[in-house]
């Protein structure tokens, strides 16, 4: 058995984050890293944006952990909580002093279809999609992965169909005007839409797939991906009895009921004022302030994490980056500079400030952070004028 000060389960943006953050605090301390997946830590973002529009796939990976032990490839099957030691599939055990779980999300999959859809999480991922040849592919689900692929997709030349159950894309997120902008943008630019619609079946058809909508249609694809969000991978913890409630719990400081044992990013249920309560937040700032407030709480400086992630989104020529919560069924107040172009809008819960989506403005996160922290009623006049796009 091998014993380290510091073991890491889980070797994407948070896991990594949270081992570079340990080694800043204590540079020599035993710290391993036992990472499912065969590639090193890499950004997840690139796979459905920049590395189809000729990003090197050089450019992802990130940077070296000096002396981390990294285990690629390896799975931790079991956690003994009390005996403080981690198994892994090849049968190793692997004592701990400070646990990190961050075991991050699985897809959602189709009910159908089997391993003839890629679902788009991993490098692997990504590779197995960039090396099928045929064109027409048809994409299942339109929130981030889905419109964001489709997206890329289209740009790098492929014939994509669209089939989301929405009415229009975005419309849970965006207000409606916006909403449908996007929509046209991307019919424009060649992808089918097929809203409110769901895949009931995918079938081999020779060397095609058939995939047959609910509506009655039936698409003929080289590729099926689909973008149907993600669970929370938080089967190891909640085997080992650590408190888990659709992602694994933690408090403000990021530990889990299970003594020497933190979770964070996308696998991390945490308390959040500004966010309404206790969240599990599926983006990239999340997984790198939270993996680095883990680390720096398992290398003994342990604050409370009150850092309110910002997230983004590329779509064509089109994007923006947000804080807070988006959604459509709450009041809006929007101010353009450009109508759907550059604008800001805000969303409001009894005047209360809860999300601003920076849409084609950058720049401005910190600004709109303060909005949604301020957490009291501001004047509709008052919003209007409270971001200008740089
Ligand atoms: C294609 C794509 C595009 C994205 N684009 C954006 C974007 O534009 N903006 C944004 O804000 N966010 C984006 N995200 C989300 C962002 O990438 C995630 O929030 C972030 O990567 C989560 O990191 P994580 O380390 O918490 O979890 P994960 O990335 O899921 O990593 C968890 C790791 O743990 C491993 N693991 C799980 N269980 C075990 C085990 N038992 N033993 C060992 N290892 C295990 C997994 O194999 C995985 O490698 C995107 C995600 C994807 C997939």
């Amino acid at each position: 058995m091998r014993t380290h000060r510091y073991l890491i389960v889980g070797g994407g943006m948070t896991g990594h984050a949270a081992a570079a953050a340990i080694r800043e605090r204590d540079p020599l301390g035993p710290l391993a890293l036992l990472a499912g997946e065969p590639d090193r830590p890499y950004a997840r973002p690139p796979l459905s944006k920049g590395l189809w529009l000729g990003k090197e796939e050089a450019s992802i990976w990130l940077p070296e952990v000096p002396g981390l032990d990294l285990l690629l490839g390896c799975r931790a099957v079991a956690l003994d909580t009390r005996r403080r030691e981690v198994q892994t599939q090849d049968g190793e055990t692997h004592g701990y002093e400070k646990l990190l779980l961050a075991t991050g999300g699985r897809p959602r999959r189709l009910a159908t279809g089997g391993d003839r859809v890629v679902y788009l999480r991993t490098l692997a991922d990504y590779r197995r999609l960039r090396a099928e040849p045929g064109r027409r592919v048809v994409v299942v689900g339109g929130g981030f992965i889905g419109s964001e692929i489709a997206a890329a997709l289209a740009q790098a030349g492929k014939q994509v169909s669209l089939v989301f159950p929405e009415s229009t894309l975005g419309a849970r997120v965006y207000p409606a005007d916006l909403s449908a902008f996007v929509t046209r943008t991307f019919e424009e630019r060649g992808v089918r839409l097929y809203p409110r619609d769901a895949v009931l079946a995918v079938e081999q058809r020779g060397p095609v797939a058939a995939v047959r909508l609910g509506s009655g249609q039936e698409l003929e694809a080289d590729v099926v991906v689909a973008g149907l969000g993600i669970e929370a991978e938080d089967r190891l913890a909640a085997a080992a009895g650590i408190r888990c409630a659709d992602g694994i719990v933690v408090d403000e400081t990021l530990r889990t009921s299970a003594p020497g044992v933190w979770a964070a990013g996308d696998v991390a249920r945490f308390p959040s004022e500004p966010l309404g309560g206790s969240v599990r937040v599926e983006h990239e700032d999340n997984a790198l302030s939270q993996g680095r407030a883990a680390g720096l709480a398992m290398a003994g400086s342990e604050a409370p994490y009150r850092h309110l992630p910002f997230f983004y989104s590329d779509l064509f020529d089109l994007g923006y980056e947000a804080v807070g919560r988006l959604d459509a069924r709450l009041e809006t107040v929007v101010s353009w500079t450009r109508p759907f172009r550059e604008g800001v809008v805000y969303y409001l819960d009894e005047g209360v400030v809860r999300g601003v989506l920076l849409w084609g403005v950058f720049g401005q996160v910190e600004a709109a952070r303060a909005l949604v922290e301020g957490h009291r009623p501001v004047a509709r006049e008052q919003l209007l004028d409270a971001i200008h796009p740089q």
